[in-house]
């Protein structure tokens, strides 16, 4: 095939996690490909207010993935936005957990900031990148697995044959279903719901999270003092909330953080999310191995999921550097199982933590309501216990 461009590792989809991966595994000096379908958005069209509506809370153990990428000075020059406190308390308001991070000796618990800054940010590092090409506005028309390499054809007419193939494509990963892998979970009969908006009272570098029965609200701190909102709510509930016209939806609003940040004076449009929890039973197929979405979803609640995918990232990396060392073939299936058994412990581990929270919380059937509100307050009181999940949440424990 004279016409085929080889790549040592080729990824697909360049999200939060593959555009990482790419950047990560150019310095390796490896022949990486990243592919997508979409050119991903990276500009705010010189408008402040117009906020991605799809942020990520970024512990602390992601920023230093960005750090070492030398990826997060351009996410900074765009805009994040450190948050230091986190308050978070139930239904009835009785029992509330209170995380300070001057308290545990850190100067902040982590930063939210916009999905498209994230990923413009690591575009242009991958485009300082001589050895990765990008490859966006592809469609792949099909997938040939061979021993010594696979082999993928673009609507383009382009054929590329790579190593090692990466499915960073998704929850709804082509590459997952190409390689017959299964996935386990459920959906959660719940939507997410995001905007952007601009409240009363300052936000106070604070993540502001209200379990209610009908599912969690956060309120999270955006720069200029707005906030990014995620509102779960079940499927009936979302869509009569989407409904509502904006001022109707922003009294409500309002209303079910319990006011804590006074009137929501101004909203952006909203947008909403189905939520489900999705594993894939294997990480690996052949001269395959999955990463982030594609390999895992859970509930954000706790705003997990992208930092699990740069944990997954950051397993692999070393995964890969270990077996070229070693002049080993990374595509083998012995390599590759090696970062399965790495990650996926640690997936199922944050899954089930969050499957306890979701559960505890969503439920006001006795006596969880009397065990939420003592835990929530004991905890607060329990200084190495509050710190001890700080830490966690950080990605500091981990
Ligand atoms: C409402 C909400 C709030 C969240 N908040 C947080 C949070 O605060 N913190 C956190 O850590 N996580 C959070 N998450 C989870 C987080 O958004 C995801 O885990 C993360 O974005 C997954 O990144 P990814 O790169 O694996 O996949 P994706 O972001 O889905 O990217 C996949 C990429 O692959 C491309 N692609 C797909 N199919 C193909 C194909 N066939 N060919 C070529 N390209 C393809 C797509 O165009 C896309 O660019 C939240 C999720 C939701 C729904």
């Amino acid at each position: 095939m004279p016409d085929t461009q080889k790549f040592d590792v080729l990824i697909v989809g360049a999200g939060i996690v593959g555009a990482t991966l790419a950047c990560a595994l150019g310095g390796l000096r490896l022949r990486v490909g990243l592919v997508d379908a979409h050119v991903p958005r990276t500009q705010n069209d010189g408008d402040k207010i117009e906020y991605d509506l799809r942020v990520s809370a970024i512990t602390r153990a992601s920023e230093n993935i960005f750090k070492s990428l030398g990826a997060w000075q351009g996410m900074v020059g765009r805009r994040v936005s450190p948050y230091r406190n986190m308050r978070v308390w139930d239904t009835e308001g009785r029992g509330e957990i209170h995380f300070d991070s001057a308290e545990l000796g850190e100067p902040h618990l982590g930063h939210i900031i916009e999905n498209r800054v994230i990923v413009a940010a690591l575009l242009d590092r991958i485009r300082s990148q001589q050895n990765v090409s990008l490859l966006l506005e592809q469609t792949i028309c099909e997938i040939v697995d061979g021993d010594e390499a696979v082999t993928l054809r673009l609507a383009s007419g382009a054929t590329l044959a790579t190593t090692l193939l990466v499915g960073a494509d998704g929850a709804r990963s082509q590459l997952r279903k190409h390689a017959g892998i299964e996935v386990r979970g459920w959906s959660y009969g719940q939507q997410a719901i995001v905007a952007t908006v601009q409240t009363e009272l300052f936000h106070q570098e604070t993540a502001w999270q209200r379990f209610l029965i009908t599912g969690p609200l956060a309120f999270l701190p955006l720069d200029n003092g707005y906030c990014s909102i995620v509102w779960t709510n079940v499927d009936t509930k979302a869509q009569r909330l989407m409904s509502l016209d904006a001022n109707e939806f922003k009294l409500v609003l309002s209303d079910a953080l319990d006011g804590r940040l006074g009137a929501v004076e101004w909203i952006s449009e909203r947008a909403a999310f189905p939520l489900s929890l999705a594993h894939a039973d294997s990480y690996i197929g052949q001269r395959l191995v999955l990463v982030g979405d594609a390999a895992h979803t859970i509930h954000p609640l706790a705003g997990q999921g992208a930092n699990l995918g740069l944990a997954d990232v950051a397993g692999l990396v070393e995964v890969i550097s270990m077996a070229l060392g070693a002049k080993k073939d990374i595509g083998k299936h012995n390599v590759l199982r090696r970062y399965e058994r790495r990650r996926k412990g640690d997936n199922l581990a944050m899954m089930a933590v969050m499957e306890g929270f979701y559960r505890l919380f969503g439920t006001n059937v006795a006596p969880l309501p009397y065990l939420r509100n003592t835990g929530l307050d004991l905890m607060n009181r329990a200084i190495p216990i509050k710190s001890f999940l700080a830490r966690h949440a950080m990605g500091l424990n981990v």
